[in-house]
């Protein structure tokens, strides 16, 4: 006799249950301001609050989600408070969690074309569309040699392009490593992390990333990357790839793409742009200056999961050709053949990646452009670039602070003039009030303070109010003062 007992959430019961979650989540959007930006939970404490053993018996629904609200939210930081200035942003829009939802209930896993062609078709059309909507190089549409696909993060797609390029330098030698002596990788000292995380990955090792000398307004110089390469050459070491940021993480610096571009041109090193931040801003033409120059570079890639509503995990990522992509990371088993692949017909992204299985992350892309149109992200992304101008206008007119760097796109530097620890007790008063976040770097020697705006509500009223109390926190300075 057949068993028909079932563990399951039938589809009515997730019917109901959905209506609840998304119910939850609309709430989360709009209240979310009043709750205390940066979690005021200490280590440990959300431990505490589950509990030590797992359940033995299935709990009622309402319950798990009545300890959402109660176990996880106290041990949450908004990240979608309007109140958020960290970091950078990593704005998140309804037609993308609605998307995110969609591609979890299909489950798929679109490595190959044929585990689901509207996966890999989807995401080939979603990258062309934003060459279109960010005036990119043709070369990195899907027409030519080159081309786009998601990757999860940044991160992983510099490490791609650095694959790639040793692939490229090493022909075809790079799994022999050590073929052509050492390969250098260079990227200025403003550079991201994950750069320098990439060259050790792929097994350059960290003495040959070179770190590059910048400007006083901390861009990559062209010509201390040009006597570093050329000192290399001499030296007989083999320089690899050169990465040139768009909008650096500390200040949203740009370094100047074009003549990077053409000392990369001149000893023949494969050029990758880090545009993560940044190259949201492309939507808006008066901005499309920061990409002067990326027709020369070899790979490409910025993340619509930090400014362009799309919520986390999406980075575009792109190269002028793919064949040493695909060379680096194709292996084909026997039980991942199949007649599309074999044809030629088809792209299968599972070349273009580190890992085998993919998420349908091009829903995402799909729900958000056609939501809001390219008029809609123009308008938000300049809407934030003119709030942190307004916000610069008001720190220059305060006697007690300063502009700590040029002012770029929706990020602002600024430092009080009372010094490292003045500016570090008053970053940590106003975060600890709960009214707002912000976070710190340092530059030119100097602790810096940054407010990057860019949340999905944040309005000129929040930076108002953020500016009024950080200057409020300044001038009652018991308990700043060293
Ligand atoms: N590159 C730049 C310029 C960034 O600002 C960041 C994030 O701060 C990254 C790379 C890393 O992004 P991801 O988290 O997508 O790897």
């Amino acid at each position: 006799m057949a068993d028909d007992h079932t563990f399951h959430m039938a589809p009515d019961e997730f019917r109901r249950h959905g209506r609840s979650v998304i119910d939850w989540i609309a709430d989360y959007m709009a209240t979310v301001e009043a709750m205390p930006v940066l979690s005021q939970d200490r280590p440990g404490a959300v431990r505490a609050r589950l509990p030590a053993h797992p359940p033995e018996h299935g709990e009622p629904f309402e319950t798990v989600l009545s300890d959402l609200t109660s176990v996880i939210l106290p041990g949450v930081t908004h990240w979608q408070s309007p109140n958020f200035f960290a970091f950078f942003p990593a704005n998140v829009s309804g037609p993308s969690v609605l998307g995110e939802l969609v591609s979890a209930a299909l489950g798929i896993q679109g490595m190959l074309w044929t585990t689901s062609p509207a996966c890999t078709e989807l995401e080939t059309h979603m990258l062309d569309w934003i060459v279109d909507m960010l005036d990119l190089p043709a070369t990195f549409g899907s027409g030519g040699p080159g081309g786009g696909v998601i990757q999860d993060s940044a991160s992983s797609a510099s490490l791609c392009a650095l694959l790639a390029a040793r692939e490229r330098v090493t022909e075809g030698a790079a799994d022999k490593l050590g073929v052509g002596g050492a390969l250098t990788v260079y990227a200025s000292s403003q550079a991201h992390s994950s750069i320098e995380k990439a060259v050790r990955i792929a097994g350059l090792g960290s003495d040959n990333y070179r770190v590059v000398d910048v400007d006083d307004a901390q861009r990559m110089r062209p010509e201390a990357l040009e006597a570093a390469i050329a000192g290399d050459v001499v030296a007989g070491v083999t320089p690899c790839m050169v990465v040139a940021t768009v909008g650096t993480t500390s200040s949203m610096a740009m370094d100047p793409l074009r003549a990077i571009g053409e000392v990369c041109r001149r000893f023949d090193v494969w050029l990758h742009v880090d545009a993560a931040m940044a190259g949201t801003a492309a939507v808006c033409p008066e901005l499309r200056g920061l990409h002067d120059g990326l027709e020369l570079a070899n790979s490409y890639c910025f993340n619509p999961h930090k400014w362009m509503f799309v919520n986390f995990d999406c980075d575009c990522f792109y190269v002028a050709d793919r064949r040493p992509l695909v060379a680096a990371l194709s292996i084909l088993p026997e039980y991942l053949r199949n007649a599309a692949s074999e044809a030629g017909d088809v792209v299968d992204y599972r070349d273009w990646q580190v890992p085998l299985g993919r998420r349908f992350r091009s829903l995402k892309l799909w729900f958000v452009i056609r939501h809001y149109g390219v008029e809609g992200l123009r308008h938000h992304v300049r809407e934030h670039i003119a709030i942190a101008a307004d916000l610069a206008k008001w720190v220059e007119a305060e006697r007690d602070f300063e502009l700590a760097a040029p002012v770029s796109l929706n990020l602002v530097c600024f430092r009080h003039r009372g010094g490292d620890a003045f500016n570090q007790a008053l970053l940590e008063r106003v975060n600890a009030s709960g009214a707002m976040y912000l976070t710190h770097t340092v530059l030119d020697g100097s602790y810096t303070l940054r407010v990057s705006v860019g949340g999905t509500n944040t309005t000129r009223a929040h930076v108002e109010a953020a500016w009024d109390r950080i200057c409020a926190a300044a001038s009652a300075p018991e308990g700043l003062v060293p």
